[in-house]
C-alpha cells in the first residue's frame, strides 16, 4: 500500500465500529489465575463476589472462555457520541525525529473525563442500572476514573460515591468540581467516614494515601449500604474486556491501509488500556498467527512489574477485597509523594501478570523527569498535551523511534495515548520550574512491602 495514502488520522465510520469487545483470555493457554478469598484460599465464586459487584460484571469477570461479547445497544449508542476515537499517524513526529519508524497513537482524551476509562465507566453504570441498584462506589487516583464515571453515572441517573486519593484531592481541585458537576459525592481519601479510613489514619497520621486505601474505602461503603456496589476502573478482567474497544478499532484502521505493527506500546498502572490496546494482537500471537513486540512502559517509583512479585497479593490497604495473583509491590506499597504522574496502584492486571510472566510482552520502567521532557516533545510536536500517564508511552515510543535512525529500519510503532494532562498541571509547573525530581525505590524500601505479602494457595 502506497504510504502517500495513509492520512494523519484513521477514523471509523459508525459501521465499522467493534460490535462485540473481544476476552483475551479465552486465547491464553495458562489463564489468569482466580481470585480467591483471603480467608480460606479458595476460589472466589459469583455468590462470593456478589455483594461488592453487580452480577453482570462478576459474570464478565470469571468467564474464560467466551471470546467475542456482545457490546449492549445502549453502551454501542453512548459510544457513538465519543468514538470511534482517532488513530493519528504521527508524521510531524517522525518529521521532527528524522526517523525512518512510522508512528501511530490511538487517542483516547477527545471525552470530557479526558481518558480511555470512559470506555469501561459507562459498561459498569449500565450493567449496575440493569440490576435495579441505587447507585455505586469507587476510588479514584489523579481523577480521570472518577470523572469518567460520574459522566457515565450522571447519563443514566446513578448515585456515585467517589473516595478521592488525598495527594490528588489537594492537587487537583478542578478535577473534583467537574465530578460534582456530574452529580458524583467526592471524599479525599483516607476519611473518617469509613471504620477502614480511620484505621489508616490512626495508623499512619498525615498519610497523603493510595489507590489501596481509597478502594478499602469504596468497598466498605458498597457493603455496608443497600442498593449500591463497587466499580473499579483498572486492574479487573471485566475492565480489560471492556477497553478491548481501543485494540480492535485501532486493528480495523490499521487493516483498512494494511499496516501491520511492528512493535505496540502502552502506560501501565493497573494495566486497563494496554490490555485493551493489545487484546486483539495479542489473540494473533496467542493463536500462532502473528507476532508482535508489546512493551507495557511503568514508572521508575511504583515499578510493579519489573521490580515486583508475581504472588498473590491484596488489591486494596485495608486488606478486605479478594487476593488477586498478579505482580505486585506489596498492598502497603505507597509511592513517594514526588511522584506526580499517576500510574501509582501496586499491582498489574491479572490478565497482563500472566501474560508478561509466560514471556508474551516485555516491561520498562522510566524515571519521570524523562517521561516529562518527552511529554513535553510531544505537545512542541503533535500539539496534543499529554496526560503523564501517556507520556510514559510516548517516552518509549520515542526511544524505539530513534533506535531505528540508528539502524535504518522503517517499524511501525503504535502506542496508546490515552488522554490529555489539563489537571496535571501542577506537576507540569514542577517540571517548568525545574523543580521535578525522581525517586527509584531503594531494594530495602521494596523490601518493606513485598514482606507483607499474604499468606500464598496451594498452586
Ligand atoms: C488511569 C489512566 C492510566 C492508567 O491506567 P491503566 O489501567 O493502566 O490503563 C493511563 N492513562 C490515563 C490517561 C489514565 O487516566
Amino acid at each position: 500500500m502506497n504510504e502517500q495514502k495513509i492520512p494523519y488520522k484513521i477514523y471509523l465510520s459508525e459501521e465499522e465500529m467493534p460490535r462485540n469487545w473481544y476476552n483475551v483470555r479465552a486465547d491464553m493457554k495458562v489463564k489468569p489465575a482466580p481470585l480467591v478469598n483471603p480467608g480460606t484460599l479458595q476460589p472466589m465464586t459469583a455468590a462470593d463476589l456478589a455483594p461488592v459487584f453487580c452480577d453482570e460484571l462478576i459474570a464478565q469477570e470469571l468467564d474464560n472462555d467466551t471470546r467475542e461479547v456482545p457490546i449492549p445497544e445502549e453502551i454501542l449508542g453512548f459510544y457513538k457520541m465519543y468514538r470511534p476515537s482517532p488513530l493519528v499517524r504521527a508524521y510531524c513526529l517522525e518529521e521532527k525525529l528524522q526517523t525512518p519508524a512510522h508512528i501511530y497513537y490511538k487517542f483516547e482524551g477527545n471525552n470530557t473525563s479526558g481518558s480511555h476509562k470512559l470506555n469501561s465507566a459507562i459498561a459498569q453504570a449500565y450493567y449496575a442500572k440493569k440490576q435495579g441498584l441505587k447507585g455505586v462506589t469507587t476510588e479514584t487516583g489523579a481523577g480521570q476514573w472518577g470523572t469518567a464515571l460520574s459522566m457515565a453515572c450522571a447519563y443514566l441517573g446513578l448515585d456515585c460515591k467517589v473516595y478521592m486519593v488525598k495527594v490528588s484531592y489537594e492537587q487537583k481541585p478542578f478535577r473534583r468540581e467537574v465530578m460534582r458537576t456530574y452529580g458524583a459525592s467526592v471524599t479525599p481519601s483516607p476519611s473518617m467516614e469509613t471504620a477502614v479510613g480511620r484505621k489508616i489514619l490512626a495508623e499512619h497520621p498525615g498519610t497523603t494515601g493510595s489507590l489501596g486505601c481509597a478502594i478499602s474505602e469504596a468497598v466498605e461503603v458498597a457493603t455496608s449500604n443497600p442498593g449500591y456496589r463497587y466499580v473499579l476502573g483498572s486492574v479487573l478482567n471485566q475492565v480489560l474486556l471492556h477497553q478491548s474497544v481501543i485494540g480492535l478499532e485501532t486493528k480495523i484502521a490499521l487493516d483498512k491501509y494494511g499496516v501491520i505493527p511492528d512493535i505496540i506500546i502502552g502506560c501501565a498502572g493497573g494495566g486497563s488500556n494496554l490490555g485493551g490496546l493489545i487484546s486483539p494482537f495479542m489473540g494473533e500471537k496467542l493463536r500462532g498467527e502473528r507476532d508482535y513486540r508489546i512493551i507495557a512502559v511503568e514508572p521508575a517509583s511504583c515499578p510493579s512489574f519489573t521490580r515486583g512479585k508475581f504472588a498473590y497479593d491484596f488489591c486494596d490497604t485495608g486488606m478486605i477485597c479478594p487476593l488477586a495473583k498478579m505482580y505486585t509491590l506489596g498492598a502497603g506499597f505507597i509511592p513517594s509523594p514526588n511522584h506526580a504522574g499517576g500510574l501509582r496502584f501496586h499491582g498489574m492486571s491479572p490478565v497482563l501478570s500472566q501474560l508478561y510472566h509466560d514471556g508474551y510482552m516485555e516491561a520498562v520502567a522510566v524515571e519521570q523527569t524523562a517521561v516529562f521532557e518527552a511529554a513535553e516533545f510531544f505537545a512542541r510536536t503533535e500539539g496534543i498535551l499529554p496526560a503523564p500517564e501517556s507520556s510514559h508511552a510516548i517516552k518509549v515510543a520515542i526511544d524505539e523511534a530513534k533506535k531505528c535512525k540508528e539502524t535504518g529500519e522503517a517499524k511501525n510503532i503504535v502506542f496508546g495515548l490515552t488522554g490529555t494532562g489539563y489537571f496535571d498541571l501542577v506537576a507540569y509547573e514542577q517540571f517548568n520550574n525545574g523543580a521535578m525530581t525522581d525517586h527509584i525505590p531503594t531494594d530495602e524500601e521494596l523490601a518493606v512491602g513485598l514482606a507483607a505479602l499474604p499468606p500464598q494457595p496451594k498452586a
